[in-house]
């Protein structure tokens, strides 16, 4: 099969491109969409390199491909990323992806960097909406266009997918009484079929493996696997053969459609071919490519493009590139090396895992992925590891956040730390929240975390994506409020060997975890607020009787909101004069004690107690 991919040269880049061995120093792959003529070596078994994709090739990736979930990072479109380039953290590029009007999923790639501005198209058709893209509307300059060339013929012309559908809508009609073969490859054209089913009011009727894809795409339910039950029917495009055709007319009269902009000619008169084109025409290509005015092209598929393409470039010479010091070390770095160098700061329980899970995937270790080292919150406490984190490690940290049914809030604080430490996609955090909390309770934010309400910016903590990061804490908040425990609260009583300081803040850490009231920001505030009334309340009545008594005599004001502070000054006040008091009764005491037993022998022997000038205490005895 041939192969529509591209190595980015100067870049630890490709795209469509999952030969590894020929591509030693790439580093980052991206997926454009699911064709099979897009996917040649990408396999369940590719590992260590990570693939960023569109949202829905994400899910088209595992349910057909099965690749890793933790290879995968799905992106979402029109948003710019930032992804590394070396593995110090100082070299990043910018990659937006743009819907590419091609099949579900299909996305193009525009990259920025050291390298200057490319457009990656993959195979698309072009719309004019297209060059209302923020990115591509804002863009002044694409040094490089990667073109889908797959109708770049200019002796041919192509209707719109308007046209064309109309066309196939026309033999339908027709033909009332025959049934409709359609012949498509694996992905795309749905909604030319969801569309026939509509006017002609038939179901369609597909094959299971089929029925899989287009149930994970979310379609209008007009597709069915029972035989017979629509008069359209979709099979492979290779289906349509003379054979098949004839067989098929033989047992009830049958047309067969294949859409495609391929010239094909018709080989029976039940064969009609339609020119409906999931690529851009000729023309359309030329729309794009003057707009955009590229300093150079590159065709995608073989190395053709007419000479007529060259007057529209304008004649700008590209700048020579500079690959930064620190990416040419990430594209040469060795296997070996990597990981003896990360041996004393990658925590080995992972290298461990790693190294296994290598071995048990036999995968092709030519290429090894190198990551940026981030520290961050790990099980046991800061943890080094490496950026960008899989989805595993990502799931283990999440075992250690707060319970979200104990605390909306918490949870709400612990996770958007955790995705700004991680600069998590939305789709990645969508995912890893319905790991953490079970799809039922992550449905309730499934909208805050589409597509449209995403992040503006690729930095978590951008001021621009506050409305976001706050409209999901407070979702969360309103969902699960914090559970009150107060009878532990209660139960927080001052220990008889405890200090008031020690009480107070022991008091403190259990009424702030039970009580589901926040510390207010700032505190102290000038103002009592319901926390504060709250615990100076709980520590009055938990601090021990004779220091509660007397703070309570001794403090003006305790009983009408006196504040927390000075509770607490009072009764540290309190305790150390009860010691103190403690001590003077126990001296008293003892000497009662010793003046009693002196009398006793006095009356026994008739010895005198005379104290020797400046000793303290008990003197000697002296005759
Ligand atoms: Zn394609």
């Amino acid at each position: 099969m041939s192969v529509n991919g591209k190595v980015i040269p100067h870049t630890p880049l490709a795209v469509d491109f999952w030969q590894v061995r020929k591509c030693p120093g790439t580093r980052l792959f991206f997926l454009s969409h699911m064709h099979s003529d897009h996917t040649v070596g990408l396999t369940s078994t590719w590992s260590n390199r990570p693939i960023y994709c569109s949202p829905t090739t994400d899910t088209l990736l595992r349910l057909k491909l099965q690749v890793k979930e933790k290879w995968i990072h799905p992106l979402e479109l029109d948003e710019p990323y930032l992804l590394p380039m070396d593995d110090i953290g100082k070299e990043k590029l910018t990659v937006t992806l743009i819907e590419a009007n091609h099949c579900p999923g299909s996305v193009m790639f525009l990259f920025e960097g050291y390298f200057g501005s490319i457009l990656y198209t993959g195979d698309f058709r072009y719309t004019p909406s297209m060059l209302r893209e923020p990115c591509l509307r804002t863009h002044t300059t694409i040094d490089v266009l990667y073109l889908d060339n797959t109708n770049c013929d200019p002796n041919r012309t192509l209707p719109s997918r308007q046209q064309a559908t109309q066309q196939i809508k026309e033999i339908i009609r027709r033909h009332p009484n025959h049934n409709i073969v359609i012949g498509l490859y694996a992905l795309g054209k749905e909604s030319l079929l969801v569309e026939l089913a509509k006017e002609f009011k038939t179901w369609v009727e597909v094959s299971f493996e089929r029925m899989q894809t287009l149930k994970a795409l979310e379609l209008p339910d007009v597709f069915t696997t029972e035989p017979g039950a629509g008069r359209i029917r979709v099979v492979e495009q290779s289906k349509i053969c003379s054979a098949n055709v004839h067989k098929w007319d033989k047992e009830q009269p049958t047309l067969a459609i294949l859409p495609t902009s391929r010239p094909l000619v018709p080989f029976h008169p039940n064969v009609h071919v339609v020119p409906y084109s999931d690529h851009s025409s000729y023309q359309e290509l030329e729309d794009f490519v003057s707009a955009l005015k590229p300093t150079s092209l590159v065709p995608i598929v073989g190395n053709h493009v007419p000479a007529s393409f060259s007057a529209l470039l304008p004649r700008r010479k590209r700048h020579e590139i500079l690959v930064p010091e620190c990416v040419r070390h990430y594209m040469l770095s060795q296997p070996e090396s990597q990981l003896s160098s990360s041996a004393n700061t990658s925590p080995r329980r992972r290298q461990e895992e790693d190294e296994e899970e290598e071995e048990e995937e036999g995968a092709d270790s030519t290429v090894q992925q190198a990551f940026a080292k981030i520290q961050t919150i790990g099980p046991e406490g800061p943890a080094v590891v490496y950026c960008p984190w899989t989805m595993k490690e990502m799931k283990e940290v999440l075992e250690h956040l707060p319970e979200i049914q104990q605390d909306g809030d918490k949870f709400a604080k612990a996770l958007l730390l955790f995705c700004q430490q991680l600069s998590l996609t939305m789709p990645e955090i969508k995912k890893l929240l319905t790991f953490k909390i079970g799809p039922t309770h992550a449905s309730h934010f499934t909208a805050l975390l589409a597509g449209q309400t995403g992040l503006k910016k690729p930095q978590w903590d951008h001021a621009d994506n506050a409305p976001h990061r706050n409209a999901l804490t407070d979702a969360i908040k309103a969902k699960f409020p914090a559970k009150f425990d107060m009878s532990k609260i209660f139960a927080c009583k001052q220990n008889a060997e405890e200090s008031v300081n020690d009480y107070y803040h022991r008091l403190h850490q259990v009424f702030n975890e039970n009580s589901g009231i926040a510390k207010p920001e700032g505190y102290p505030t000038p103002e009592t607020g319901v926390w504060e009334a709250h615990l100076s309340h709980t520590f009055l009545n938990g601090l021990a009787a004779p220091i509660s008594t007397s703070v309570k005599q001794t403090c003006i004001g305790v009983m009408d909101g006196a504040r927390l502070e000075e509770l607490r000054r009072h009764a540290v006040h309190a305790q150390h004069r009860l010691n103190e008091e403690k001590v003077n009764d126990d001296k008293k005491r003892r000497d009662r004690k010793d003046k009693a037993q002196l009398t006793m022998v006095q009356a026994v022997t008739g010895w005198s107690y005379q104290p020797q000038g400046n000793n303290r205490g008990r003197g000697g005895y002296r005759r």
